[in-house]
């Protein structure tokens, strides 16, 4: 079981990993803004999916593309059309809901009535504006709600520039926006989010074992990153849930406190995209095979994974509270490549001799890593605060340090401490520590 909702979301308050948005005006609902710890945990987040999807593959590659895109895309991929959640409203306290999340779909879940439901309509769920100064339906633009569809409609200038293969993948990270009818859970379902999508073109003979490598290595990032086992699961869909694109779904999902739920769809969507923007554009999106002089629309594979979700599941995962000499211990257990601050450097006290060393020690590490130099308060306090943000390892300035040029360093999961000398500590943190 992943740790209690409320803890977590007081701790993202408390330590700065997420506030409310606009809190001083009162809030915007489903908005969050990521504090200091919050946007290193989310951008590391990030970092590990880029590395293990671009960087440590020949081919893959990223893109960034524009969040408005030409309204066209929308129409073509289906978007327009069908991008719609069924949405019902209470005649009895006008309260509105998503109808296929509902427990039981006679009752309100606000105010508890049965029976007091509208017909469901389908409700679409893009965000609407205007493109220039003029405000008419010829100008109406769209925010994109999946960042795959701007990746379908780089792939022949990908293909073409950097000169790739069949199979190859484009990926690529940014926010996309949906009018969510029911956001909430904190940062779980929010009407402005970031994903992480990669699209993976194969042969149409080798989606069924691309999609199954995929499923797999998907799974595997989220347990390599230290998530438990026992709070991860793959979820096939049954034929009924499918998506109209896919031939082929899994999820990978998480034990949120409320149940299990979604943190990344893998889909085999066949050549449903490329052939749809091939029809509507009129460009070719076909790919020439050289080696069997074969010319074919591919199949796509895509992992489709949220950033902001992903990072709330680390945070409920990695929270632990311990006896430690009775008294209780709040640590957040995440993998040092995650951890917000990987190095707290700490004075025991602060007198002037202390924070001088302290410098000294923080400007060797500052530039390795990401460090925090906390003078305030009593060192266990301080201790406290680090295992609560997760930090890995404290480095401790105190008198001795002063004639034995020697410091101590904690480690945040043992409590175990070791003296090393000052112009060691780096090479110390380095065999421990992701570069
Ligand atoms: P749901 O059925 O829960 O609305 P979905 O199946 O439509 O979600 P996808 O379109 O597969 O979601 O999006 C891929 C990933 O993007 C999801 O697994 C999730 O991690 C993330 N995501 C989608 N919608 C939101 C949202 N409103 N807030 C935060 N993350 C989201």
């Amino acid at each position: 079981m992943a740790a209690d909702f409320d803890t977590i979301v007081n701790l993202s308050k408390r330590r700065g990993f997420v506030f409310q948005s606009s809190e001083i005006y009162g809030g915007l609902r489903s908005a969050y803004d990521y504090g200091p710890l919050g946007t290193e945990l989310l951008r590391n987040v990030k970092d590990q999916w880029w590395r293990s999807m671009v960087q440590l593959r020949d081919d893959v590659v990223g893109i960034d593309s524009a969040i408005i895109q030409a309204p066209a895309v929308w129409e073509a991929s289906g978007h327009l059309s069908s991008f719609s959640d069924p949405l019902v409203e209470c005649r009895s306290c006008n309260s509105r809901h998503r109808l296929d999340k509902l427990d039981d779909p006679d009752r309100c879940p606000t105010c508890g009535n049965a029976g007091t439901f509208t017909e469901p309509r389908e409700f679409n769920l893009m965000f609407k504006t205007h493109m220039g100064p003029v405000e008419t339906d010829e100008n109406v633009v769209y925010l994109r709600p999946e960042t795959a569809q701007g990746i379908f409609i780089n792939f022949e200038n990908v293909r073409r520039t950097a000169r790739m293969k069949i199979p190859f993948g484009i990926a690529q990270i940014g926010k996309s926006f949906r009018n969510e009818i029911t956001p909430g859970q904190f940062v779980f379902r929010t009407r402005e989010f970031e994903q992480m999508e990669m699209e993976y073109f194969v042969h149409p003979d080798d989606a069924p074992r691309a999609f199954q490598e995929w499923v797999e290595a998907r799974r595997d990032w989220y347990l390599d990153l230290g998530m438990s086992p026992e709070n991860l699961q793959l979820r096939k869909h049954e034929p009924d849930e499918l998506a109209h694109y896919a031939a082929e779904v899994y999820d990978v999902d998480y034990r949120f406190p409320w149940g299990w739920d979604e943190l990344e769809g893998i889909a085999n969507r066949t050549d449903f995209d490329l052939k749809a923007h091939m029809e509507r554009s009129g460009e070719d999106l076909t790919f020439f095979d050289p080696e069997t002089d074969q010319r074919f629309v591919p199949y796509v594979i895509e992992p489709a994974a949220g950033a902001t979700r992903t990072t709330f599941a680390f945070l409920l995962d990695s929270y632990r509270e311990e006896e430690v000499r009775g008294e209780t211990r709040a640590v957040l257990a995440l993998d040092p490549r995650l951890a917000p601050v990987k190095v707290a450097v700490l004075p025991l006290s602060k007198k002037p001799d202390l924070v001088d060393t302290t410098e000294k020690v923080a400007a060797q590490l500052r530039g390795r890593w990401q460090i925090e130099v906390d003078v305030t308060q009593s060192i266990g306090k301080r201790y406290r605060r680090q295992d609560e943000i997760g930090t890995p390892y404290c480095v401790t300035v105190d008198f001795d340090s002063l004639d034995d040029g020697q410091v101590t360093v904690r480690d945040r999961d043992t409590m175990n401490q070791d003296r090393i000398a000052i112009d060691r500590v780096g090479d110390y943190l380095a065999d421990r520590l992701p570069g």
